[in-house]
């Protein structure tokens, strides 16, 4: 199978291993399949009796044609491990007669990103390999707080990568940093830097894009990489749990094979629900994509009316990770609905005014599927209280917003189907405000806040985050943001 740029009209395909080399196409466009592969009822009742990670196998081999079988099982095998992710990786949970819960926070550190991020790196190394590359790959990133952690898990001790990150020093919070100074692994770097999220970002974007910096690397024989979600070697993974969950709801007969069910998304830059569309795409059985943001409500606005327009401020909220303005991802499916040119089109807007509009039929043929709903930080504190208390179901802040948007749906549209919720976080990620919304009192400090949650709702904290008060700090490098890419320069050829 070949993979096109989302951008480009003549372009000729490459591999799976050079688009998850490269990340982006050389366009600035995005990597797609040139045709999305299919699956049929009978290969979901063959999953059926398969672990995890051989439906993951199955699945990835669908799209990465030119990786063997015998690769995508043993990377499935040591990504999806039970050392890392306990029995079962991504487990459905029944909430109510109505809803059922996908838990996607197993990992090692206990968010979603971990589904991706613990393969990636894996299949990145082959891609390096089947592309000839004999120069090791510096992975950069600059985080908020949960991308950088997830992806020094996922990159520790890969041979032929180093990787280093960049935090606000003042920009995380308590257990964001103490799990990132605390990182083991013999090829990792972290910084904290004196400015914030913005001024890591523009750090490492100057890095990527000054050409003799990038040569002096390249006479060191290291050239840079980066781990984030527009990679198709990050959101192919995420397809497979879409099937898997509806495996298991036809497995523990919450629905008979064939069934339409509706999925509700917690949405960020939108990778996620992507991958979903992607898995209805390929023939699962999904009628609805719920597309739940927070109070940046910018793809909410977008379904309702077609309009897509970022020009407004970001507001920072309890559920951090979808704080996103723009939507990276979403150039997926304009590219799959409306073809290249149109998608072109539109990018090409964003960038010049910030914003586009869709065509009203175009507008209706995306409403078939989406439906979008955004909760303020109210209606995401009572989902937390509302399905603890009525449900017996504790959830972090960003799985609350989904809960949110699914009461609204189910209120409006009165629809039959099951629906699948996507739980994105450990509530104990998010402790402190979670405890808020349960007592409406702030614990004294992350940590305590930790202990509060476990006595509080008499659950475990989870392994990625217990004993935080006794982690050893192995990195505590803080630097001058100006000092970003002489401290990259350093750690490459050490
Ligand atoms: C990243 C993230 C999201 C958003 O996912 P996207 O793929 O960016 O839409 C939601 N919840 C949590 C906890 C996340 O870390």
């Amino acid at each position: 199978m070949k993979y096109i740029s989302t951008r480009g009209a003549a372009a000729h395909g490459v591999s799976s291993a050079y688009a998850i080399k490269n990340g982006i196409a050389e366009d600035g466009g995005l990597y797609m399949p040139e045709s999305i592969p299919s699956i049929s009822l009978e290969e979901i009742d063959a999953l059926a009796n398969k672990g995890y990670t051989e439906r993951a196998a199955y699945i990835l081999s669908k799209f990465l044609t030119d990786y063997t079988e015998a690769e995508l099982s043993e990377d499935a095998e040591n990504a999806y491990s039970k050392v890392k992710f306990g029995l079962s990786p991504a487990p459905i949970k029944k909430i109510n007669s109505n809803i059922t819960m996908l838990e996607l926070w197993h990992g090692p550190t206990s968010a979603f990103k971990d589904m991706a991020l613990q393969i990636m790196p894996r299949l990145f190394v082959r891609a390096l390999r089947k592309c000839q590359e004999t120069r090791t790959a510096l992975i950069l990133v600059a985080t908020s707080g949960d991308t950088g952690k997830a992806a020094l898990e996922g990159y520790k001790n890969i041979d032929g990568t180093k990787i280093k990150v960049f935090y606000p020093e003042n920009g995380v919070s308590t257990v964001q940093k103490l799990q990132m100074q605390s990182q083991d692994g013999s090829n990792v770097s972290i910084d904290g830097i004196d400015g914030n999220f913005d001024d890591a970002q523009n750090g490492v974007k100057n890095i990527f894009s000054n050409t003799d910096f990038k040569e002096k690397l390249n006479s060191q024989n290291v050239f840079l990489s980066s781990a984030n979600s527009i990679n198709w070697g990050r959101l192919v993974p995420q397809i497979v749990y879409y099937i898997s969950a509806y495996t298991d709801m036809y497995k523990t007969a919450e629905i008979n094979l064939g069934d339409k069910i509706d999925v509700c998304v917690p949405t960020g830059n939108f990778g996620n629900i992507f991958a979903a569309y992607i898995a209805k795409k390929m023939g699962l059985p999904i009628e609805k994509l719920i597309c739940a943001s927070n109070q940046n409500d910018v793809l909410t606005e977008f379904f309702e009316s077609g309009r897509y327009n970022k020009k407004r401020e970001l507001k920072t909220s309890i559920s951090p990770s979808m704080d996103i303005l723009i939507s990276s991802n979403l150039e997926r499916l304009l590219y799959t609905e409306f073809g290249v040119q149109k998608n072109a089109e539109y990018m090409a807007k964003l960038a010049a005014d910030g914003e586009y509009t869709l065509s009203n039929t175009e507008l209706e043929t995306i409403r078939n599927t989406f439906v979008g709903y955004s909760a303020s930080e109210e209606d995401t504190r009572e989902a937390i209280k509302y399905f603890y208390e009525k449900e017996n179901c504790l959830t972090d802040t960003h799985t609350a917003v989904a809960l949110s948007a699914i009461m609204r749906y189910m209120n409006e549209y009165k629809a039959e189907r099951k629906i699948l919720a996507v739980s994105t976080a450990s509530p104990f990620k998010f402790a402190s405000d979670v405890l808020f919304a349960l007592r409406k009192t702030k614990p004294a400090d992350e940590i305590s806040a930790l202990n509060e949650l476990a006595s509080l709702t008499d659950t475990e904290i989870p392994y990625p985050l217990r004993d935080m008060e006794n982690r050893k700090i192995i990195h505590d490098s803080k630097i001058k943001k100006e000092d970003m890419e002489n401290s990259t320069f350093e750690f490459a050829k050490a």
